[in-house]
């Protein structure tokens, strides 16, 4: 790697060479971009000489914090062992096998089996196959429909991008495929509250709109059903407590297939391993990805249900066509045993739960006192922030939506804290491995923020 090369000469290099993802290219200059280059815990250090907090974990992913050399001597083990072999043609190799036997221990009891990928978009690029290939295997191949909901997020392939329901992302490439229809979500705060229902009465006729969906398209028609447990790109909407269970309700009644989306809510983002558990929700598939290795190696995957696995293992089913050159890549599994090794010895998932959880939402809960909030909602350690022009009027929003989260979220960088933007809301959703010292400071940087965007908005006339 070069040295001594200017932050600015990186940046026009960047500009020059990088296409970056979810970027418009043409609006972002130069020098607007930041280059981090080494990351320690929950701080990250950019070529400008900035010390700035990651309250995204990455991307929701970096679990077990930056910085951690166990994963990296387990890496580099591995990779003096074995660098790369692939498992098809009846091969496997033992990285794989271990950490296919340890997902298995910590996955609900009725998921054992897991397929792997090196994304959560290319997982569900497994499942759309697999759930469609499980009703023909089963004698069924009418039933191909997946239903999804508005503003979910599946990933960016053709496949990910088409269950996602982004319409941004449909309007780009003639999305969605056929055969996946979106259901409305259950976003209180956003689409909820202005029906005049109560919460609780909203959770369940969301719910219901998958029952009414299946109603309409005939069940005959349908494969599966596609959620995340608490959306995250969508801007951490955390449901109604009465979704989930009507939800089940109708999916015990139904004889569809259920995909619960853990790419965000697994490992321990909720304070259990995985939504479905935080839920009580009995899924058939799990995309998994970000936390089985922290993003310390790129590497996704579904685990199964053994109804699904006694399936594809039928004699008819014969081969199933799919998989990836890096499916179960040594080096990546190697380094989710070493991250699922420290997430067990420091009990992250029982701290999320009992400790730095509820120490951190006490503290969110008090930035929802902020006039710039209307609501500020967090599980485990994923959170959110509704910013409203004015609280007393919670049915008000403001005007050219995403430019006052924009502001905010400026804010936030200068002040030394990453913080996302959806919207006009503010999210957060930091490593689990966090200090309380680190979270009040976490917390104390974001009530700045809203001061300061307050100011701003205030100087603008936006508030
Ligand atoms: N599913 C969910 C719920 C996600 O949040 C994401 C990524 N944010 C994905 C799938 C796609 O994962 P990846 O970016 O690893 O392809």
């Amino acid at each position: 790697m070069r040295v001594n090369v200017s932050s600015h000469d990186l940046k026009v290099s960047d500009h020059a060479h990088h296409f970056h993802p979810f970027t418009d290219h043409g609006a972002l200059g130069v020098d607007e971009r930041r280059v981090i280059s080494r990351a320690d815990g929950v701080w990250l250090w950019d070529t400008d000489g900035n010390r700035i907090m990651d309250g995204m974990a990455g991307l929701w992913c970096v679990n077990v914090g930056h910085g951690r050399n166990e994963i990296v001597e387990a890496v580099r083990a591995q990779m003096s062992e074995l660098a790369y072999y692939n498992t098809f043609f009846k091969t496997s190799h033992p990285p794989v096998i271990e950490l296919s036997e340890k997902i298995a221990e910590i996955a609900p009891d009725h998921m054992n089996m897991v397929v792997y990928g090196s994304s959560g978009s290319d997982a569900n690029d497994t499942v759309f196959r697999m759930v469609r290939t499980y009703w023909d295997v089963m004698g069924k191949p009418e039933k191909k429909v997946i239903i999804s909901r508005k503003n979910a997020y599946h990933g960016s392939t053709v496949a990910g991008a088409s269950l996602g329901g982004m319409g941004g992302m449909h309007g780009q490439g003639g999305l969605p495929v056929p055969g996946i229809h979106h259901i409305d979500q259950p976003y209180w705060f956003g689409e909820g509250m202005k029906t005049g229902m109560s919460e609780e009465e909203f959770g369940i006729w969301a719910a219901r709109e998958l029952d009414r969906a299946i109603e309409e398209m005939g069940e005959d028609k349908i494969a599966a059903f596609i959620a995340e447990p608490i959306q995250g790109a969508g801007g951490v909407i955390v449901p109604p407590a009465s979704y989930w269970p009507e939800v089940k309700k109708i999916l015990e009644a139904r004889d569809i297939l259920f995909v619960s989306d853990e790419v965000i809510c697994g490992f321990g983002r909720t304070g259990e391993w995985f939504g479905a558990d935080y839920y009580g929700t009995k899924p058939d598939f799990m995309p998994i990805a970000k936390g089985l290795t922290s993003g310390y190696l790129p590497l996704g995957g579904v685990i199964i249900s053994d109804r699904v696995k006694e399936v594809f293992h039928r004699s008819e089913a014969g081969e199933f066509y799919h998989g990836y050159t890096y499916s179960g890549h040594p080096a990546a599994c190697a380094a989710a045993l070493a991250n699922l090794e420290i997430m067990k010895r420091e009990n992250l998932v029982g701290r999320v739960k009992n400790d730095i959880g509820p120490f951190m939402q006490k503290l969110w809960a008090e930035l929802g006192e902020h006039d710039l909030v209307g609501e500020a909602r967090m599980v485990g350690l994923v959170g959110a922030l509704e910013l409203v022009p004015q609280k007393s009027d919670l049915s008000r929003r403001f005007d050219n939506v995403g430019r006052v989260g924009t502001i905010a979220r400026d804010h936030s960088f200068k002040n030394g804290l990453v913080m996302r933007a959806v919207r006009d809301s503010l999210i957060i959703s930091p490593p689990l491995v966090m200090s309380e010292e680190e979270a009040s400071e976490m917390a104390a940087t974001a009530k700045k923020t809203l001061d300061d965007t307050w100011k701003t908005l205030k100087a603008d006339g936006l508030v």
